[in-house]
């Protein structure tokens, strides 16, 4: 019985992921063995007598089959893997080496082949382990974090051939390359790197580790926070806003101070800069339950939002004292209540939540109807479902259509002179302002139309959004 060729065999598969580009495996072989011909039927023969040394061999834990195992390189931990004898507990390299020792005292003349040059189960892998938890404690070393996930990423044809090498001699029912090494690299590197704990879901961490390169990739997952936000002041936008002469870019320009923003404040800055600092976050971005015009106001319990914060270094927040900090900073301009921990399986509920509204909206109408008209008229707009053409003021950025939506109740109509003021309920989506001056009758009904008259909207406030 002669293991070599079959063992070389193997090494082909090896040598093809471009692990050991610069080893032929063959170089020494063909020369030696097969001198003069080298055509395809010669070795298709020579392939059918290794499928047959194969078969002779039997598999671990005979002991026939450890010693093939140790005579073809394979390392103490990959012993210690496919031996068949582990025991619960011990370390796989040191089953692999007592299983080693063991085989040396039955045959004191087994040693490994001349022309191994690794581990042929795990190309020496396992000998990086302390290097590999170095890298990788490196890699994370300076991040808040708990839960870390950790992928290791071998080339598929490495995974394939150490799957039929492990076939052919391995004890039945030894664990696969990739689940040992990931669990030997998490126990390493939890020795070095205290407070983590290794998780398959929801990782504040994900750490991919390439066999091929050793390289070492750190995805720090994003924090979310949830809150609700009162918009106090007109003229601040939900979110950031280019400046519309340089678009934000090359550190802005006269028009905007050189400050790339349109508007120096939005409620996502003036939530999220706070929480950058807080986290060390690279950057932000802020989802609310819909939005408001720029010159809308937000009273009442306020507008649900999800702040993101990308790449925190730090997760450990004092929510009351950011709350009030954000709050002190914002003075008269927002406010935000409810802070707590949040997901991204949120920020998708959130977007996606119709929230039915109600609004405060005050008008001037060159009506010619006593105050007991005026009320009678609006009144009979509750209750009604309003067919709104898309707005001229949004046309450019939005589909043009018909929407249905209805006005659930109106109240509270106060009558002065020519300025009226109501409160209205309404379906999420409304165009409210449209309710009101008609948008030249692309909404109907309207106030406009049952005042017969012209409406030019004073102000407009969102006083409840009806959700969570
Ligand atoms: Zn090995
Ligand atoms: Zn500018």
């Amino acid at each position: 019985m002669d293991p070599e060729p079959e063992g070389d065999d193997d090494w082909t598969k090896y040598a093809d992921t471009g692990y050991e580009s610069s080893y032929d495996p063959w170089a020494d072989m063909v020369a030696a063995e097969e001198p003069e011909e080298d055509d395809f039927d010669d070795e298709f023969e020579d392939y059918e007598e290794n499928q047959i040394s194969i078969r002779e061999i039997p598999r671990c834990p005979a002991p026939a089959g450890i010693e093939h195992a140790i005579r073809i390189g394979t390392c103490d931990h990959c012993l210690g893997r496919i031996a068949g004898v582990r025991i619960a507990g011990d370390p796989l390299d040191a089953v692999g080496e007592r299983v080693r020792g063991q085989a040396l005292e039955r045959d004191p003349d087994l040693k490994v082949n001349d022309d191994v040059e690794c581990c042929p189960f795990c190309e020496d892998l396992f000998l990086d382990l302390d290097l590999i938890s170095n890298r990788i404690a490196s890699a994370i070393d300076g991040i808040e974090c708990s839960r870390v996930q950790l992928g290791v990423h071998f080339a598929k044809d490495q995974v394939a051939a150490e799957e039929a090498l492990r076939a052919s001699i391995a004890a039945t029912g030894s664990r696969p390359l990739k689940a040992t090494l990931s669990d030997a690299i998490q126990s390493v590197v939890a020795n070095k790197v205290p407070g983590i704990s290794w998780v398959k879901e929801r990782p504040e961490l994900m750490i991919l580790f390439d066999t091929l390169t050793l390289g070492v990739n750190v995805d720090i997952r994003a924090l979310f926070l949830y809150g609700r936000y009162r918009k106090l002041e007109r003229g601040v936008p939900q979110t950031r806003w280019p400046c519309r002469a340089c678009r934000g870019r090359d550190g802005g320009c006269e028009s905007c101070n050189f400050t790339g923003q349109q508007y120096p404040d939005s409620i996502q800055s003036l939530v999220c800069e706070p929480l950058v600092e807080h986290t060390q976050a690279k950057s932000d971005a802020f989802h609310g339950m819909g939005r408001e015009d720029i010159d809308v106001r937000c009273i009442g319990n306020g507008r649900p939002f999800v702040a993101e914060l990308k790449s925190p270094l730090r997760r450990t927040l004092d929510l009351d004292k950011l709350t009030k900090e954000i709050n002190k900073a914002a003075k008269d301009k927002i406010e935000i209540t409810g802070l707590r921990l949040s997901n991204r399986a949120e920020v998708s509920r959130i977007k996606e939540t119709n929230a039915e509204k109600s609004y405060t909206i005050r008008f001037t109408c060159d009506h010619d109807f006593d105050e007991e008209e005026v009320i009678t008229r609006i009144q009979s707009l509750s209750g009604q479902v309003l067919e709104q053409q898309t707005p001229q003021r949004v046309a450019h950025r939005r589909a043009d259509k018909i929407r249905k939506r209805k006005v659930i109740s109106i109240d509270n109509i106060q009558v002065e002179e020519n300025e009226i003021e109501f409160d209205v309920r309404c379906e999420s989506g409304t165009y409210v302002k449209e309710l009101v001056h008609s948008d030249e009758g692309r909404t109907n009904p309207s106030v406009a139309a049952v005042l017969e008259g012209d409406c030019e909207v004073i102000w407009l406030d969102v006083k409840d959004i009806h959700a969570d």
